[in-house]
């Protein structure tokens, strides 16, 4: 993508002041909104929690084959709040926030309403 290799030098910060325990924030370092986002993998076959891990934004389980049933499918499943139990096999991501995906003001958004009783066609 274009805007991440112009960025590209900022890519390597791993924004370690953002600390497992919050949900999101600025990263002091690169400045960027980053969100911590927990993920767990799971074994397709038989449901079984595997330890996660991740490697370059990609989540797999530690263990190649399920020490339950032998498969080697899996799921990835987000959770939305960790818990002491899923901690033990889940992966935090940092996920970065792209503040222009964000909405910015409500102004805008009242703009964009207030335009469009004006779009209704007028014959004459
Ligand atoms: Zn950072
Ligand atoms: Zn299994």
């Amino acid at each position: 993508m274009f805007l991440t290799n112009l960025f590209g030098l900022k890519r390597t910060c791993t924004h370690d002041k953002i600390t497992p325990d919050m949900d999101s924030g600025y990263c002091p370092d690169c400045g960027k909104l980053i969100k911590n986002e927990w993920y767990i993998t799971r074994c397709a076959c038989c449901g079984v929690k595997m330890r996660a891990c991740a490697k370059n934004g990609e989540i797999y389980p530690q263990n190649h084959y399920c020490t339950n049933c032998g498969s080697k499918e899996y799921t990835v499943e987000k959770i939305e709040k960790i818990n002491f139990v899923d901690i033990n096999f889940a992966v935090l991501q940092k996920t970065e926030i792209n503040k222009d995906e964000l909405p910015t003001t409500t102004q805008c958004w009242e703009e964009r309403r207030g335009g469009q009783p004006r779009l209704t066609v007028k014959y004459l």
